[in-house]
């Protein structure tokens, strides 16, 4: 089977053609393999060009970064090399290889093998295709493990029995393929994966790569049916130990926050921590300690995480009865973490909460036209004092007593005149 690659943007296929070519130059064997050969099959468009070579990937990427202007970075314990450009992304030679896992769970130790050992290595069948990039035949389709079946017939299929022991993070990527391709588990892989869980294999990866694959989850579109699938495989124990989540639990996260990583707000490529905020509601303080240890979880992700096991938030009691003005709002909330309000909004079903949430927002985009020299000229010289009414003119910017920079200037000029008037007193 050949494929083309008419489908892809010019950047895309100039990319393949330029691998392509170098590799002819260098006679050594080049493949796209991994995502994109999935999806080029199904026809869905991707651009991470995944690239393994029969050989010497470091000395390749080397070379392809002089020949186009690229910047190269080794990684000689991986076996891998990327080429970057400032404007124009970045492209993967991996050199092909074996991956030995001498302890369940843990990460493997990877020495130099050929495509075969590459492919087998891999998660899924699907995930298990490469495609030829050497000129004669550029294209070609290499599937060793059936994987065009399991695509034609909609199947996440596992290379062999041990994999999900092997590698338990595997038992979440199968979910979230499944899920996001609308495809099902093979027969088998979900006979293994149910006594790979019960057999507790997820116990033996650390918590941060757990937390990894979640993040990834949470991040998808369909990230609701996703963590649905997931409490039904009892795939989270991991995360919230005897801690359990109810099926109205999950019911409330499908409802509430569909298609969160296509919000217009700031924080959507965040809209992760908001499923896992939610998922651990009621897990002990203890596991949620030994979260807060995790490098993966970044200081605003953890601040949010912790301000609402501590109900922080519950100024929102007063938030929900009435609208505030703007400035009120401000200050209640300044100090809690973004993630936090954005999670309180998408909870909640008070449209007064909403409300005072949205100016809440507003506010932050609020800015002076007048700065601190304005009013040192007006006589306000010490920066504490000059700090605070330039706080105060914003909050009367925010509650829309004030519009124009002479509006600012009038109101700095009464204020002044009143504060100087009261320190002379
Ligand atoms: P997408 O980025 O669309 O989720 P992808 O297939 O590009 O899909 P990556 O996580 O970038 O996913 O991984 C690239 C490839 O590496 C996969 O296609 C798969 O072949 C392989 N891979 C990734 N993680 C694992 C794993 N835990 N076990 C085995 N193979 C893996």
């Amino acid at each position: 089977m050949i494929i083309q690659f008419k489908q892809y943007d010019s950047v895309t296929r100039r990319r393949i053609k330029q691998i392509q070519q170098l590799a002819a130059k260098q006679q050594v064997g080049c493949y796209l393999v991994g995502g994109f050969v999935r999806d080029a099959l199904l026809r869905i468009k991707s651009t991470d060009l995944d690239v393994i070579v029969d050989g010497d990937a470091m000395a390749l990427a080397r070379a392809f970064a002089r020949e186009h202007n690229g910047k190269v970075t080794v990684y000689p314990d991986f076996l891998t090399a990327t080429v970057s450009w400032d404007q124009a992304g970045s492209l993967d030679f991996t050199t092909a290889r074996q991956e030995i896992y001498k302890k369940p769970g843990a990460l493997p130790r990877v020495k130099q093998g050929d495509l075969r050992a590459d492919l087998f290595r891999r998660d899924f069948t699907v995930n298990a295709m490469a495609l030829q990039l050497t000129s004669s035949s550029r294209g070609t389709l290499i599937d060793h493990y059936g994987g065009m079946d399991d695509l034609r017939c909609g199947r996440i299929r596992i290379l062999h029995d041990q994999s999900f022991k092997d590698d338990p993070t595997r038992m979440i990527r199968a979910v979230r393929y499944e899920q996001r391709l609308g495809f099902q588990m093979h027969r088998s892989t979900l006979q293994c994966l149910n006594k790979s869980v019960r057999q507790g294999a997820l116990r033996t990866i650390s918590l941060d790569r757990y937390i990894t694959e979640i993040k990834k989850v949470g991040s998808e579109f369909k990230a609701p049916e996703m963590i649905g699938r997931m409490r039904r495989l009892a795939l989270f124990h991991r995360l919230v130990g005897t801690a359990a989540i109810s099926k109205a639990r999950i019911h409330r996260i499908q409802q509430r926050y569909q298609r969160l990583n296509e919000s217009a707000r700031s924080e959507a490529g965040e809209c992760w921590v908001i499923y896992l905020i939610e998922l651990l509601r009621n897990v002990s303080t203890a596991r949620r300690q030994e979260l807060m240890k995790c490098s993966i979880l970044s200081k605003g992700q953890k601040q949010a995480i912790t301000q609402f096991a501590k109900c922080k938030l519950e100024t929102k009691v007063v938030l929900k009865q009435k609208k505030m003005k703007p400035s009120q709002v401000f200050v209640l909330l300044k100090d809690n973490s973004s993630l936090l309000v954005w999670h309180a909004y998408l909870s909640t079903a008070s449209a007064i909460l909403k409300d005072n949430l949205e100016s809440y927002w507003n506010a932050w985009n609020v800015k002076l036209k007048i700065d601190g020299h304005d009013l040192n000229r007006m006589g306000l010289s010490q920066g504490r004092q000059v700090g605070a009414m330039l706080e105060q003119l914003k909050m009367k910017k925010m509650d829309g007593e004030i519009k124009s920079k002479s509006d600012e200037l009038k109101l700095a000029r009464e204020l002044i005149k009143q504060e100087l008037g009261a320190s002379n007193e």
